[in-house]
């Protein structure tokens, strides 16, 4: 038996925007990148966390559960009718999936195993060995493209380099992709951000769709309720943002677009 944890800081039932059909979203505590907008400020660090509650006066909880696999699954395979009769599954997500590599493996396998279709939402920043062996494991990558190369490692904290190595690799191998993109306005949505996207929608084998997540500032709430000084801030993303990208992309490229 694996009694191996990770930390989980929320799993989520009935998802509709992770991957196709109902899905469980298993979202795991721990990141190495440090992306100014992170929406889920709470995952990234490895270690369990106090955070204050939203309203300020109920007791603050702790963030970061230990869970096996097993305990996980337990989770998943409660709702396999609902994957079966949508077409959806697990996604696992994060905090960086891929950071927590022998649990995502292990846990892809299991679903695997009971017949439940998979996805991976990542920011694919990881060794190649990782990625490599959770292809046979993993039926869609949700793939983050989060700022174009230039202005990666000040948005992101680091290079884009061995990321976009990385997708290059997982389409040459027949993966079935789709690039998600944080949006947030006058930061990564420029023209070169927005061609960057187009690019690699174009020449990527493999890419089903682009979805697009327009900025929304909940994390910045949330840094304040883990007790943190700096907290990034931008209003919500406007129609006329929203207007601008799809416009972008719908001439740059011919893949369909999601908002
Ligand atoms: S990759 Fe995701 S979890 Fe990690 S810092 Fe960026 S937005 Fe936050």
């Amino acid at each position: 038996m694996n009694d191996r944890k990770t930390l989980v800081f929320d799993i989520e039932k009935f998802a509709v925007h992770d991957g196709p059909g109902i899905r469980t979203v298993v979202f795991l505590k721990g990141c190495p990148l440090r992306c100014i907008w992170c929406h889920n400020p709470e995952s990234q660090s490895f270690e369990p966390e106090q955070m204050a509650s939203a309203d300020g006066t109920s007791p603050p909880e702790t963030v970061g559960r230990p869970m096996t696999v097993e305990e996980v699954m337990a989770s998943v395979r409660r709702d396999k009718a609902f994957y079966d009769n949508s077409g959806g599954g697990l996604t696992v997500s994060g905090g960086e999936p891929l950071a927590h590599f022998a649990f995502t493996r292990d846990l892809l396998a299991a679903a695997k195993a009971e017949g439940i279709h998979t996805a991976v939402e990542t920011s694919g920043f990881a060794p190649r060995e990782r990625i490599e062996s959770l292809l046979p494991l993993v039926d869609l990558w949700l793939w983050d493209v989060k700022a174009p190369p230039s202005l990666h490692e000040k948005l992101v904290g680091c290079p884009a380099e061995s990321i976009l190595d990385n997708l290059a690799f997982i389409a040459a191998r027949g993966a079935a992709i789709v690039l998600r993109c944080p949006l947030v306005p006058n930061v990564n949505d420029g023209d070169e951000a927005l061609g960057h996207i187009a690019h690699l929608a174009e020449s990527t084998p493999g890419i089903q769709r682009i979805d697009i997540e327009p900025y929304h500032p909940l994390g910045e709430g949330k840094c304040r309720r883990l007790g943190r000084s700096e907290a990034f801030s931008a209003p919500f993303a406007s129609d006329a943002d929203k207007a601008r990208w799809l416009d972008a992309l719908h001439r740059l490229t011919s893949r369909p677009v999601h908002l």
